[in-house]
């Protein structure tokens, strides 16, 4: 496994051809859980230049609804890729793209319900998460963010009981997010890029993210950028980010940002 090098050798050329910034939120946008003005400004400035942004999160629809409508984004992937939303300034209207037509989710919804109220009985000390009012098509089961923690091999239990049943669970660290359906945000990430700003290689699109769910993003992409905080995990990613910046979080995101935008 290869380890990542600093930003600052990053060829100028490559960063002049980028059109598309992909990031993650948690932890690549905010910093300690806050969104710092700096990085929301990189947001801003690389939209103003004429780069598409899009966020790529595991957060709900109703977060997702907010961000694309207010940020300084061309839209936004959430729910781990299972849609994408753009607000359409000029028509006045949200796209809201799904990975699975209205019948599918309505069905699918059912059976995942089922599934998770045995998973509440089977694991005392569970909770549905208190986000789930805003998501629309995972559920996600609480271990640890307004339940007293319990440990993650627990957490990992819930997983498999999930998959046992035919759905997908990934473990973040504080909930278990399960769904049916074979969508993930690298699928719905280039559909986004494909439909919506008409970008269809990924030599001209970069993905900051910070953790091992980010894998994928950091595998595809060859503009692969680590947040600092990014370090600890890097023996436990599969496809460690080509390049890592010196800030952690948000300040490492505008770091990047700041480069990229000196390139033009
Ligand atoms: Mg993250």
């Amino acid at each position: 496994v290869k380890s990542p090098r600093p930003i600052s050798s990053i060829p100028k050329a490559r960063l002049a051809g980028v059109r598309a910034v992909l990031t993650d939120i948690d932890d690549t946008l905010t910093t300690h859980g806050k969104l710092p003005a700096k990085a929301y400004a990189a947001l801003e400035r690389l939209h103003a230049a004429g780069i598409a942004v899009v966020p790529i999160t595991g957060r709900p629809a109703g977060w997702c609804d907010h961000i694309a409508r207010m940020w300084p984004v061309n839209g936004v992937v959430g729910e781990n890729g299972a849609f994408y939303f753009r607000y359409d300034a000029a028509a006045r209207c949200m796209d809201r793209v799904y990975s699975q037509d209205a019948a599918t989710r309505t069905m699918n919804a059912d059976r995942l319900w089922k599934i998770a109220r045995d998973i509440l009985k089977k694991f005392p000390g569970t909770a549905i998460a208190s986000d789930q009012a805003y998501r629309e098509i995972d559920v996600a089961i609480d271990f640890c963010e307004d339940v007293p923690p319990l440990p993650l091999e627990t957490a990992q239990e819930i997983a498999l009981a999930l998959e046992a049943q035919g759905a997908t669970a990934k473990v973040s660290s504080i909930h278990v997010n399960a769904w049916f359906g074979a969508h993930d945000k690298l699928g719905m990430s280039l559909r986004f890029l494909e439909e919506c700003v008409e970008i269809n290689d990924q030599e001209t699109v970069s993905y900051c993210g910070d953790s091992p769910n980010d894998a994928p993003m950091f595998g595809y992409f060859d503009l692969s950028i680590g947040v600092a905080n990014v370090q600890p995990f890097l023996g436990l990613i599969e496809h460690p980010p080509a390049y890592i910046t010196t800030a952690q979080g948000g300040e490492g995101f505008a770091e990047f940002a700041d480069m990229l935008l000196k390139s033009r």
